[in-house]
């Protein structure tokens, strides 16, 4: 066994740990300008290069997987299990968060001259959110499925990788390769096949700058919040202190009891080992906040480590990394209920019932980005009725939160991926060793 430090997961630790240090003593020794110029370009790369691999390790594995099923009525099944599997596991975390801020009641502690700071001082951020959730809103009800079928695969692929439309058109393509003559699509399959393996080294070659990229990212988040005025950064995650052990509170429940109720029912790992095995996945989306640049990495792990059959993880994560989200979920139901608390209005049992509804549609429409749940907060707060204007309260925390939800959407898409895999009777051998 490798010495501790030389494990990629530890290195990326460490790199997590010493850049959120260098953030904090930057942000005091005046070095904040230095950090945004010469160190967090280098996280920007990082991610960069996860993004560039993301569209051609989707489109390879996921056509080699289709061409490997060689039977359209499994891919269907697994389609089906999937989705229902993902609006289950979305449902109960925002349940879960629902009910642990309805118990702690954190908007009630928010005191008055905060509330009043910090809507001013973040009431331009407010206008671009609406903006961008109204487009989301005033699409027609058909419309996201017309989303996924694109125009030009070209478009799609640049498109920021839309995911969905990709996995549409490598769906397609690994089909019609099946229908044809054998010995012609053999070819193509050879071709793609081989394009799979180039692609997964070149994320054990990224994955060896990982931690110097964590390092980058976590320094300029930190340099970010707080600026050169520490005090005021540290101020204001004090009051807002309260809410977000109510969003970690809810998502380390919804890990315990959903995903382990999850494994004990659909396979016999424990969770323990696969929290071990997916390590890596976890603490880059935790640093990028981002599922969708996490992807290739989150693919990786949990066909190498946890032993996912490629069949199953090329299919349900790339779809998992868009539409399902529990960390966002559950947060944007502990926000809205915060911010309606904050601002003195009591929520019914009707409009929490439209949380649960509109947070699983907020959370399926956001992309796996940066700040996208905060975007379509505005969605859920209109839906019930409550000032958007409230969403300046939490604006300050919410790239700290962002990253801990982001980690869990990657762990609920992994855990799925695991449930899918054990009832298809493809789920082999974990492997906890880099
Ligand atoms: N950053 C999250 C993700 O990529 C989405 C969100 O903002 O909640 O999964």
């Amino acid at each position: 066994m490798k010495k501790w430090y030389k494990q990629l997961h530890w290195q990326i630790l460490i790199g997590l740990v010493l850049g959120l240090i260098w953030g904090l003593i930057a942000s005091v020794a005046g070095l904040s300008s230095f950090t945004i110029d010469y160190v967090k370009p280098f996280g920007t790369i990082f991610v960069n290069l996860l993004k560039l691999i993301a569209v051609p390790l989707v489109l390879a594995s996921l056509i080699v997987g289709v061409t490997n099923l060689n039977d359209v009525t499994k891919l269907s099944r697994m389609g089906g299990k999937t989705i229902l599997f993902y609006m289950f596991t979305t449902v109960c975390a925002i349940t879960i968060g629902l009910t642990v801020v309805n118990v702690m009641q954190p908007g009630k502690a928010l005191p008055q001259e905060t509330q009043a700071e910090l809507q001013a001082s973040y009431s331009q951020n407010i206008e671009g959110s609406e903006e961008s959730a109204m487009e989301f809103k005033e699409r027609g009800p058909l419309d996201f499925i017309v989303d996924i079928v694109p125009q030009n695969v070209v478009q799609s692929a640049s498109d920021n990788g839309n995911m969905l439309q990709i996995v549409f058109v490598a769906i397609l393509l690994g089909i019609g390769i099946i229908q044809i003559p054998k010995e012609k699509g053999r070819i193509l399959i050879k071709f793609f096949d081989s394009l799979n393996d180039v692609i997964i080294k070149l994320v054990d070659f990224i994955m060896l700058t990982a931690p110097y990229g964590v390092f980058a990212l976590m320094a300029g988040v930190i340099v970010d919040l707080a600026g050169d005025d520490l005090t005021k950064a540290l101020d204001l995650l004090g009051a807002l202190g309260w809410y977000c052990i109510a969003v970690l509170l809810g998502l380390i429940l919804h890990v315990l009891i959903v995903y382990s109720s999850l494994f004990k029912m659909f396979s016999k790992m424990k969770i323990k080992d696969f929290f071990k095995a997916i390590q890596p996945a976890i603490l880059l989306g935790f640093s990028t906040s981002s599922s969708s640049a996490t992807l290739p990495v989150t693919m990786e792990r949990v066909e190498k480590n946890v032993g996912v059959d490629e069949e199953v993880a090329s299919f349900v994560l790339p779809i998992g990394a868009t539409i399902n989200m529990d960390g966002t979920s559950l947060y944007q139901a502990v926000a809205a209920v915060f911010i309606a608390q904050a601002l003195g209005l009591d929520l019914s049992i009707a409009q929490q019932l439209t949380i649960v509804l509109t947070a699983t549609l907020a959370s399926i429409g956001a992309a796996g980005v940066p700040g996208a749940g905060i975007i379509m907060l505005v969605i859920v707060l209109q839906a019930i009725e409550v000032p958007v204007e409230g969403i300046a309260l939490i604006l300050g925390v919410d790239r700290l939160l962002d990253m801990c939800r982001t980690a869990v959407n990657i762990t609920g898409d992994a855990a799925v991926s695991v449930a899918v895999a054990h009832t298809e009777g493809l789920l082999g051998e974990m492997h906890l060793e880099d």
